[in-house]
Parts: C-alpha cells; sequence; structure tokens
C-alpha cells in the first residue's frame, strides 16, 4: 500500500539535479520510519542543536538501512551548525579530523557522529580529479549533491518524523536502484573508492546498480590505485564483514574491480583449490556476521591469505628449509606483498601471523605441548581457523575434532587421547592397555603441510 503511494508519488525521474532544487518532504504516513527506531542518542543530538534554532537531520546510512529495513549500525547526524558550535553545545563531545572536522558526541556507550554540511563545488583536486580538500561548509541542499548515491542522501528529521529527499533516493530504494547523484565518471574520478561503495551497497541492500553507474566502472577501476592504502583497507574491511561477502566479492569480480585492488584476491581468485578455502571462510564470515557473532579482520584476512601462504611454505620446504623457517618465511613474503596496496595495520599484521603460526603446533599431539597450547590466549581462533582448513578438505576432520575434545576434557581422558595419539588410533577408540610409545608427533611429519 504505502510502497503503491511512493511509486505514485515518485514515478518521475529526477530532473538533471541543481542545488537550488525543492527537496520532496515525505511524512511518516509515507515512508513509515518511526522516532523509536532511530538511536535515542542520535535523536537528542537533532533536538538540541534545533533547539537552539540550527537545522539537524539523521543523515546517510541510517536512514538507507531504516528504509531497507535493515537495523543501522551507527547513525550519523548532519547539521547547519559548524563543528566549533557543535562541540559547545555537548559536554561530552570532542572534534576530530583536521581537513574533514566532525564532532563525536558521546550518549552512554554510543557516539554519534556529527558534520557540518558541506559543499563541494570549490574543492580542491589532485591532477587524477580527485577531491584533496572540501572542508567547506554550504546547505543542506549542497550538502546532498556531494553525496555519492541517491539513497544515502535521505535526512530524517526525527522530531518531525519527515524524510526530506533531493535525489528521489526514496524512490530509488523502492525501485531497488543504486543511482549516482550526478554524472557517474565524474564523481568516480574525484573519488574512486565510490566504485567499492556501489558494489558493497548493491550487495548488502539487494540493489540493482543502474545501468548508467555501472557501465564506467570496468574502465576506471584502475584509478583505484592512486587511492591512499589506509582508506581502501577501511573500505575493504567494510565490504568482507557486511555480512554479504561472498555477494560483494562475486560482484566485484563481475565488475573487474578485484584486480589489483587487493593482491590477495587477485592471487586466490584465479586458482581453484585456494579458491574453495576462500569461499568456506567468507561463507563462515558472513554467517557469523549474520548471527551477530563477533568477527576480526586479522581472522579473516589471515583465511584470505592462508592459501598463499601454505603454498609458499611447501615450496620453501621442498628447497630444504627447516619447517618452522620455512612457514615463518612464507609469512612474511605474503604480507610483504599485500602491504603494498593495503594498509593492514601493525597490530592486525601481528595477530594474523599468531594465528597462522599457531597452526603447525596442532601437529604436535605429545608430551606437555598440547597443555601448553589449549591454555593459549589465542587457542580459540586458532582452533576455529584448523576447523576452516579441516572444511576445506586440507586436512583430516579428525584433527579439530581431537583438539575440541582434549580443550574440554579432564586430566585422565587428556591422558587417554594423547595414548591415543601415540598409539595411532587417532583417539577414536581410546586404547585400553598402554602400549610401547611411538617417537613423539613432534618429530612426525607435518599433517598440515599437505594442502590448506
Ligand atoms: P555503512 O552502512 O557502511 O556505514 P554508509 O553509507 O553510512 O554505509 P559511511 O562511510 O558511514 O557509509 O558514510 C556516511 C554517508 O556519507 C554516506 O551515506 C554518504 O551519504 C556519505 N559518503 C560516504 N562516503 C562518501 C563518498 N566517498 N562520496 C560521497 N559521499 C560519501
Ligand atoms: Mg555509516
Amino acid at each position: 500500500m504505502i510502497r503503491k503511494l511512493l511509486r505514485k508519488v515518485f514515478s518521475h525521474r529526477a530532473a538533471p539535479f541543481s542545488a537550488s532544487q525543492e527537496p520532496a518532504r515525505i511524512p511518516v504516513s509515507l515512508h513509515g520510519i518511526r522516532r523509536e527506531q532511530v538511536s535515542a542518542g542520535a535523536v537528542k543530538v537533532c533536538a538540541a542543536l534545533q533547539n537552539r534554532g540550527y537545522q539537524a537531520y539523521i543523515v546517510g546510512g541510517a536512514v538507507r538501512d531504516l528504509l531497507a529495513g535493515h537495523v543501522p549500525k551507527d547513525h550519523d547526524v548532519a547539521t547547519s551548525a559548524t563543528p566549533e558550535e557543535v562541540r559547545a553545545l555537548f559536554r561530552r563531545s570532542r572534534i576530530i579530523g583536521r581537513r574533514f572536522k566532525i564532532v563525536h558526541v558521546l550518549n552512554g556507550a554510543e557516539v554519534i557522529e556529527v558534520s557540518t554540511f558541506r559543499a563541494s563545488h570549490e574543492a580542491e583536486t589532485d591532477r587524477h580529479g580527485r577531491v584533496l580538500a572540501d572542508n567547506i561548509y554550504g546547505s543542506q541542499a549542497e550538502d546532498a549533491i556531494r553525496r555519492d548515491f541517491t539513497v544515502n542522501a535521505l535526512y530524517y528529521d526525527p522530531l518531525t518524523e519527515t524524510i526530506v529527499d533531493y535525489h528521489h533516493g526514496v524512490a530509488d530504494l523502492q525501485q531497488k536502484t543504486l543511482r549516482v547523484i550526478g554524472e557517474p565518471r565524474a564523481r568516480y574520478r574525484e573519488d574512486p573508492v565510490r566504485m567499492l561503495r556501489a558494489v558493497r551497497l548493491a550487495a548488502k541492500l539487494g540493489l540493482i546498480i543502474d545501468p548508467a553507474a555501472r557501465a564506467p566502472i570496468r574502465d576506471m577501476a584502475s584509478l583505484l590505485e592512486n587511492v591512499p592504502s589506509a582508506r581502501l583497507f577501511d573500505e575493504t574491511l567494510k565490504l568482507l564483514m557486511s555480512g554479504n561477502a561472498v555477494r560483494a566479492i562475486g560482484q566485484l569480480r563481475e565488475e573487474g574491480l578485484h584486480h589489483g585492488l587487493l593482491p590477495l584476491l587477485d592471487i586466490v581468485l584465479d586458482q581453484p583449490i585456494a579458491e574453495r578455502f576462500i569461499w568456506l571462510a567468507l561463507e563462515n564470515t558472513d554467517s557469523r556476521v549474520r548471527a551477530d557473532k563477533p568477527v576480526s579482520a586479522s581472522f579473516l584476512f589471515a583465511a584470505l591469505l592462508w592459501p598463499e601462504v601454505s603454498r609458499k611454505w611447501k615450496v620453501r620446504q621442498a628447497a630444504g628449509e627447516p619447517l618452522q623457517q620455512a612457514l615463518f618465511d612464507a609469512m612474511d613474503e605474503v604480507l610483504a606483498v599485500q602491504a603494498q596496496r593495503l594498509a593492514i595495520t601493525r597490530r592486525v599484521a601481528a595477530d594474523i601471523k599468531e594465528l597462522w603460526a599457531l597452526q603447525p603446533r596442532f601437529d604436535k599431539r605429545a608430551g606437555r605441548a598440547p597443555f601448553r597450547l589449549i591454555e593459549h590466549p589465542r587457542f580459540r581462533a586458532a582452533w576455529d581457523f584448523l576447523l576452516l582448513r579441516a572444511q576445506a578438505a586440507g586436512i583430516p576432520e579428525e584433527l579439530p575434532d581431537w583438539w575440541n575434545r582434549f580443550a574440554h576434557t579432564g586430566q585422565a581422558e587428556r591422558e587417554e587421547l594423547l595414548r591415543a595419539v601415540a598409539t595411532g588410533s587417532g583417539g577414536k577408540a581410546p586404547a585400553r592397555k598402554r602400549r610401547r610409545r611411538r617417537k613423539p608427533a613432534d618429530a612426525a611429519a607435518p599433517e598440515s603441510a599437505a594442502a590448506p
């Protein structure tokens, strides 16, 4: 019913936009978003600003997600007040950023990001047309024009429960279309990351990228090479952690955006065996995100890069390098390649290495080593990783099973499990009698060196 009505009201296409254009003001009776659905903190911030005579709206992703029936992950506020004016109004707030000043206002544990309406027309650009600085404040209409997609240029006033829509974003969302505001080529040139955002948002919300916005992507993909690696890392992480990574990566490939963008994807998606492992890792991450379970960037990147590490590890061992040394060298080699494009932070890199370095320790099922391993603070994550390897058929399922039992049982049964390994019964049926012990598994050939 509401959809029908909206379709009727907004079925016409937008005329070429201009900042002087009057926006549509859509009442709650048409869009259905109640103030109770948005964060109490964001409502408070808007109310306080409006009380002082400023304009203030919830904007961007939160409005879009609510309209699409998703729960927003955070709330951004756009206002006519300058950062200094916002800062002065809220005791628990701070100004962040130098080039793009925004204010973080704290409400309990929640952080509300408040930004001042910005205009983009005088933005300084580099020789590729990329925007370097656009800290020039403007009107709400100007602020709407500089946003990337029509569905992202929606302003929700929680006090009147009205949506202000300059670019027919509500209608586009209803029609499941992701449309760029303005001329797509020019907008991608200004900021190539918008191409990635298009794919990510389309995958997240099940939208079709408007043909005019989709067509130039293949040609312009190489512009991503000029984007600073820290920004690329953030955007890639968002894509991978969206809960729709499988769909998003599939679409990146279709658009020709995976080449050069992510060396790790270049490598792995063109190798069938590695590919299976990667898709499993992505599916696994998607289902964790959807089940609201924590996912860590380090786990995900460790998984995505593992097939390559594993391959190089084997090559080095075959060339005569000792097992541990071969693994550490392979790890460094793979991370170094990634570092050229993706700014994997030092902390994340350290976590990734730890996960990898723990893997051969699962092969040591004798003596004190297993007791030490289960006490390791990262045992659980390393075990999850081992399970993923087993699911990808790189190693026998028996190994993660054994460790799961070993970690969650008492001393007596642990001894039994160790004996079972020593006698070669793999822990399936604990041996009754203590037999002559074989050489400890430490010295045995690494089981996990065989495949990813
Ligand atoms: P998410 O749900 O992942 O947070 P989002 O759209 O909210 O998606 P943010 O990075 O939080 O993404 O950006 C907030 C808003 O800022 C967007 O909705 C959009 O209006 C605007 N925006 C973000 N990035 C760009 C960009 N590269 N170019 C133009 N506008 C942008
Ligand atoms: Mg957001």
